[in-house]
């Protein structure tokens, strides 16, 4: 059987930190797909259409990733795709406790998913997309931590891409 993986994330903006966890993920199952999470309450920086158009750059020349928007439970979309898998990056204790809660959460919704934790490369532990979004808004280069196949003129001067 097919062994999907979904990852979900606000990707706002999608970091190398991400870019770094899908790609060492695809040794592990034969298909990721990126779940852009959208949610009507939640005030994002960078629009839906530029989040999901960034992240299909970056992987357009990888035929088992793809991305897709859902609105709701990552277990429903997770059911919708016959995923089994749901991939989260971990950096810190912090980030443990908060994966630790949503993951047997998720479990105890939908037991037959399993939640694969891969940790952080040392390089990318400080990276978060809300240091990166901060340094964009005020003008800052902030291309060493952004996926090196994207054109870092859409994100320059504070500019959010609208
Ligand atoms: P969320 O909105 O769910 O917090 P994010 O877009 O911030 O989503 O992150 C999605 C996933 O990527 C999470 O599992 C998060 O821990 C992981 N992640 C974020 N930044 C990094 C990084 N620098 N290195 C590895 N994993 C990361």
């Amino acid at each position: 059987m097919e062994k999907i993986a979904i990852f979900p994330g606000s990707f706002d903006p999608f970091t190398v930190g991400h870019e770094s966890i899908v790609r060492r993920a695809t040794l592990l199952f034969d298909r990721i797909i990126i779940m852009v999470g959208f949610n009507s309450s939640k005030k994002f920086f960078f629009p839906l259409e530029k989040r999901v158009k960034w992240i299909r750059e970056v992987f357009e020349d990888d035929d088992n990733i793809s991305v897709e928007v859902h609105q709701g439970l990552t277990v429903d979309f997770c059911k919708k795709m016959g995923a089994g898998y749901i991939l989260r990056g971990l950096r810190t204790s912090a980030d443990f406790e908060f994966e630790r809660a949503i993951a047997q959460v998720n479990k105890q919704m939908y037991p037959e998913i399993e939640t694969i934790f891969l940790l952080t490369t040392p390089e990318h532990t400080p990276v978060n997309s809300t240091i990166v979004r901060d340094i964009i808004m005020h003008g800052g280069d902030a291309s060493r931590f952004l996926p090196r196949s994207l054109n870092m003129n859409e994100f320059r001067n504070g500019d959010n891409g609208e």
